[in-house]
């Protein structure tokens, strides 16, 4: 085998991962035995990066590889490779919060731009399983969870400001990943971008009323400002049912790479907003084991998720003693600051939960007539059909942009779901819903 040289990234082999691997001990002691017999298997189902999980003798660790372009694009649509340096900056910053609600991080190479994690198996990525109707007990518990520790102790409720600072200055750096957002979320899905897709021709008339809503695309602008200029927490920045890995005991967030200093309701929204999006796509007669039930527990999960952050976010902020430059415990330290400071964290997270449907609107839409669609909506074969359940995705995202009194909580969103199932393919009859 060729000694790999210090100073030359190049996209990987098989036998180069292996080589890379055994040269470090701790993971050569790991996968155990002779490199020789280690095997490598290309699981990359992302659209990013390049992923193999690499099996030894003893154990197995999990490869993913920035590669200078976008997986799914190819050379057509270039990608610097320092990605993977935010992805693990992210991932080593949130560890020690999250703990094991992320999988365990072994190593990264600054040169191949090589990162090794702990090999999450027989884990299944969470958008799969909702694909195949399988139930997930534990999964938006651990969710919450995860993003209610991992923002609330990287926002200025917890720290100083020097430590957000720092926090801002490495990851306002990572600006390829933040462009891919801005322009893929919140802006192409409303004009007309080569990169746009939809389910032809049933929903032109959706995709040119989004491109024709000034009042829409007003509130959408408004949204993206927030996105751009509220640094409220170290966000994960594209938290989808895809980035979640899971058993039906165990649940793991991963692909940490588009981490920014963001709204927190940016996180909790992409995670909402795509359990919705599984649920619209088991309208009609898309195939799913025990149907009625299974989309109940759907929108249970939606409740479970939003109780348990609000839940888990003032418990952390209750709990947290040390000094910061938000709330200053010693400004309520008094019988009266405490009743107060419980108000003030009753209308932060209510601040949030309104952020969090925002988002999960703009995400939704984005997945129906923008560039990256979800596989979810595939199982619907009937194009006609696919786009009818799209349409009421459509109809309630549009809804919680220009309505957003309308769902004055989470009770009132899971209520709604079902109300805009049936609005059909026209974009203004379907405003009476
Ligand atoms: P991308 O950045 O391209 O979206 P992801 O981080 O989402 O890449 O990973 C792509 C796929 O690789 C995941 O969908 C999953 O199937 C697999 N994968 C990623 N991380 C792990 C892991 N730690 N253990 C096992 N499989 C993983
Ligand atoms: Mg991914």
């Amino acid at each position: 085998m060729n000694d790999l040289k210090p100073s030359e990234y190049r996209v990987l082999r098989g036998d180069e991962i292996v080589q890379l691997l055994a040269r470090e001990p701790s993971l050569h002691e790991l996968l155990g035995g002779d490199c020789s017999t280690w095997r490598v298997r290309d699981v990359a189902d992302g659209n990013i990066n390049a992923v193999y999980l690499v099996d030894g003798a003893a154990g197995g660790v999990c490869v993913k590889q920035a590669l200078p372009w976008l997986r799914v694009a190819g050379d057509s649509w270039p990608l610097p490779i320092e990605r993977a340096v935010f992805e693990d900056a992210y991932m080593r910053r949130i560890e020690p919060i999250v703990g094991a609600l992320a999988p365990r991080w072994l190593h990264f190479d600054p040169v191949m731009h090589v990162i090794v994690m702990e090999r999450l198996e027989p884990h299944v990525i969470l958008r799969q399983g909702l694909i195949k109707g399988r139930v997930f007990p534990d999964a938006a518990r651990a969710v919450a969870d995860y993003v209610a520790a991992a923002c609330f102790h990287t926002s200025d409720l917890a720290n100083g400001f020097e430590r957000k600072y720092e926090d801002l200055a490495l990851f306002s750096r990572n600006v390829a990943l933040q462009r891919i957002t801005l322009d893929l979320v919140f802006t192409e899905p409303y004009i007309e971008a080569a990169r746009n897709h939809w389910v032809e021709p049933w929903l032109d008339g959706w995709a040119a009323s989004l491109r024709n809503d000034l009042a829409l695309k007003t509130v959408v602008a408004r949204h993206r400002l927030h996105y751009l200029t509220h640094a409220q927490a170290l966000i994960h920045g594209d938290l989808h049912s895809g980035s979640v890995m899971v058993t039906e005991r165990d649940t793991r967030v991963i692909d940490g790479e588009f981490a920014a200093l963001g709204p927190i309701g940016f996180d909790l929204g992409a995670f909402i907003g795509n359990l919705l999006l599984a649920w619209y796509s088991k309208a009609g007669d898309a195939v799913v084991p025990s149907g009625s039930t299974y989309r109940q527990w759907i929108l249970d999960q939606a409740v479970v998720f939003w109780q348990r952050f609000d839940q888990q976010f003032r418990s952390h902020w209750s709990g947290h003693v040390a000094s910061n430059d938000a709330y200053p415990p010693s400004h309520f330290a008094s019988a009266a600051g405490q009743a107060r400071l419980a108000l003030i964290q009753r209308d932060y997270v209510a601040r949030i939960f309104d952020d969090m449907l925002a988002y999960a609107a703009i995400k939704m839409i984005r997945r129906i007539v923008g560039f990256a669609q979800v596989a979810d909506f595939l199982a619907i074969e009937d194009l006609r059909k696919r786009a009818l359940a799209q349409a009421g995705a459509l109809a309630l995202a549009r809804d919680l942009l220009l309505h957003p009194h309308r769902f004055p909580g989470i009770a009132a969103l899971v209520d709604a779901a079902p109300r805009y199932e049936c609005v059909g393919l026209d974009p203004d009859l379907s405003r009476r819903a």
